[in-house]
C-alpha cells in the first residue's frame, strides 16, 4: 500500500510539456516564497498591527511550499491550480481586514501571467473568468463598505479591467504558439525516428545481402578452383608427354590452355580473396623477411611479364632497406599486381620498382614505389581507381586492355589490413606511380579495416 502510494506520488507524467510546466510551478513558487519573505520584512517595518498580513504570508509560504512538493511529485495540475487559487483569492482575504484596493487588481494581472506559464493554454480563460469575478467582488465589497475609492484606486481598477482580458489574450496566443511549435517538433522527431528505423532496416538488409554474396562468391570460387587446378595439372602432364613423344605441334596449343587457365585461376583467387576480406576472414601469415631478397626474387619471376610489351625493368632498392615483419605472400601479391598493371599499360617504356625506408611520428615504414612511363590515368578517374570492379574507360584510338578491375581494390584492401595504404600519382600519357606504404612491423589485424 505504502509502495503504491509512493509510486502514485512520484510517477512522472510522460508528457514532456507536463514536466516543463512542473518546473515552471517550482520556479514561480520559489519566487513567490521569496517575495512573501520580503513582504514580512516590509510589513514588520511599516505596519503597526501586522497580524493579518503575517498570517497571510505564512499561508502563502505553506501553499507555495506545498505546490513545489506536489509539482516535484508529478502532480503538476494540482500544484498549478493551488498556487493560482491562492494568487486569485489571497488579495481579497487581505482586503477584508485592511482594504488596500490597489493591490487586488494588480495581483489579478499577475495571476494571469502566472497562469500562462503553469496551466494549459485554454485554461487561461478560466483564470480570466475567476479574475473578473474577483474584480466584481472587489467593487461589490467596496459598495457594501460604502468605501469611495480615491482617484488612483479608481484608475487602477479601470486599468485592471482593460488589462486583464488583454494579458489573457496575449498569454493565450503565446502559450498556443509554443504548444504548436512543440507539437511540430514532436512530429518531426517522430518522423526522423521513423526514417532512422527504416534506414537501419535497409542497412541490415544490405549487410545480410552482402554477406550472402560473399558466401556465394567464396563457395563458387572454391568450386571453380578445384577443376581448374586439375585442368592445369593435366595440361602440364600433356605438355611433358608431347615433349617426350616429339609431338611438338601440340605444345603451342597446350601453352595457350595453360596461360588462359592461369589467368582464370588468378581471377578466381582474387575473387576468393575479396570475399574473404569482405567477410573479415582474411588471415595474415606474418613472418620476418629480407626486403631486398624478396624484391630480387620477385623481379626474376615477373621478367617475362615485363618483357611482353618490350619494357625495361629497373630496381632501385635502398641499401638500408633491411628486414620487415609482414605477410610476405601478400606483399608479393600486391607488388606483382602493380608490376603487372605497369607492364600492361606501358609499351617500350621503363618500369621502376623502388623500395625505401621511411620514419614518421615514431612509426617505421617500408615504402615501395612502382612507376611506369605508360598511358597514365585521367585525373577524374583517380578517385574511383580503388573501387571494386572499377575500370578506367580505355582511351579512344588506344588498344583495348583486358581486366576485371579487381587488382587495385584487392591490393588496397590487403594493404589496409596490414596497416598501410596505397596512393597513386599519374599524368596522362606520361606515366603512373603507385606508392605502397607498409609498417615495417605489421600487427595481426584486430578487426576488418576495409
Ligand atoms: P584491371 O584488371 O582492369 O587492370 P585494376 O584494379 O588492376 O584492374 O586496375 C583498375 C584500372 O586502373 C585499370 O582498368 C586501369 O585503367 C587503371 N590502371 C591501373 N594501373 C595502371 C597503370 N599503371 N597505368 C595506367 N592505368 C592503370
Amino acid at each position: 500500500m505504502r509502495q503504491m502510494l509512493a509510486r502514485l506520488l512520484t510517477i512522472a507524467h510522460p508528457d514532456d510539456e507536463y514536466q516543463q510546466r512542473g518546473r515552471a510551478v517550482v520556479v514561480l513558487s520559489l519566487g513567490m516564497i521569496a517575495m512573501a519573505l520580503l513582504f514580512v520584512v516590509v510589513v514588520l517595518c511599516f505596519q503597526p498591527n501586522p497580524e493579518t498580513s503575517l498570517k497571510l504570508v505564512v499561508l502563502a509560504i505553506t501553499i507555495f511550499g506545498t505546490a513545489i512538493i506536489l509539482a516535484r511529485r508529478g502532480l503538476v495540475d494540482l500544484a498549478a491550480w493551488g498556487m493560482l487559487g491562492f494568487t486569485l483569492v489571497g488579495p481579497f482575504v487581505a482586503m477584508l481586514s485592511t482594504p488596500v484596493v490597489g493591490t487586488a487588481p494588480l495581483t489579478l494581472v499577475f495571476a494571469i501571467l502566472i497562469a500562462s506559464m503553469v496551466v494549459r493554454s485554454w485554461q487561461i480563460w478560466l483564470v480570466l473568468a475567476a479574475a473578473l469575478l474577483g474584480l466584481l467582488l472587489t467593487v461589490m465589497l467596496l459598495a457594501a463598505w460604502s468605501y469611495t475609492p480615491n482617484e488612483i484606486e479608481t484608475t487602477v481598477l479601470v486599468a485592471a479591467l482593460i488589462m486583464l482580458p488583454m494579458v489573457a489574450l496575449i498569454s493565450y496566443l503565446s502559450a498556443s504558439e509554443t504548444q504548436r511549435e512543440r507539437a511540430a517538433l514532436r512530429r518531426e522527431i517522430a518522423e526522423r525516428l521513423h526514417v532512422e528505423h527504416a534506414l537501419l532496416q535497409a542497412k541490415d538488409a544490405a549487410e545480410s545481402a552482402n554477406r550472402a554474396k560473399s558466401a556465394f562468391l567464396a563457395h563458387m570460387s572454391h568450386e571453380l578452383r578445384m577443376p581448374l587446378t586439375a585442368i592445369l595439372g593435366y595440361t602440364n602432364l600433356l605438355a611433358w608427354q608431347a615433349e617426350q613423344q616429339g609431338a611438338e605441334s601440340f605444345l603451342s596449343d597446350l601453352g595457350v590452355i595453360e596461360s588462359s587457365g592461369k589467368h582464370l585461376l588468378n581471377l578466381i583467387n582474387n575473387v576468393l580473396d575479396l570475399s574473404k576480406i569482405e567477410a573479415g576472414k582474411l588471415d595474415l601469415l606474418l613472418e620476418t623477411f629480407d626486403v631486398a631478397t624478396m624484391l630480387n626474387q620477385l623481379v626474376a619471376s615477373v621478367q617475362p611479364l615485363v618483357g611482353k610489351n618490350r619494357n625495361h625493368l629497373v630496381i632501385d632498392c635502398s641499401p638500408d632497406i633491411g628486414i620487415m615483419y609482414a605477410d610476405q605472400t601478400k606483399v608479393r601479391q600486391i607488388l606483382i599486381n602493380m608490376l603487372s598493371n605497369a607492364s600492361k599499360y606501358t609499351e617500350q617504356g621503363v618500369i621502376t620498382i623502388a623500395a625505401q625506408p621511411e620514419c614518421t611520428d615514431e612509426h617505421d615504414w617500408v615504402v615501395f614505389h612502382v612507376s611506369d612511363t605508360g598511358i597514365g590515368i585521367p585525373p577524374e578517374a583517380i578517385s574511383q581507381l580503388f573501387q571494386t570492379f572499377k575500370r578506367v574507360v580505355d582511351p579512344p584510338n588506344a588498344p583495348k586492355y583486358d581486366g576485371a578491375g579487381l587488382g587495385l581494390a584487392l591490393s588496397q584492401h590487403i594493404c589496409r589490413i596490414m596497416g598501410g595504404n596505397i596512393t597513386v600519382q599519374s599524368t596522362l600519357n606520361v606515366g603512373t606511380t603507385f606508392s605502397i606504404r607498409l609498417p615495417r612491423r605489421v600487427a595481426q589485424p584486430v578487426a576488418e579495416l576495409v
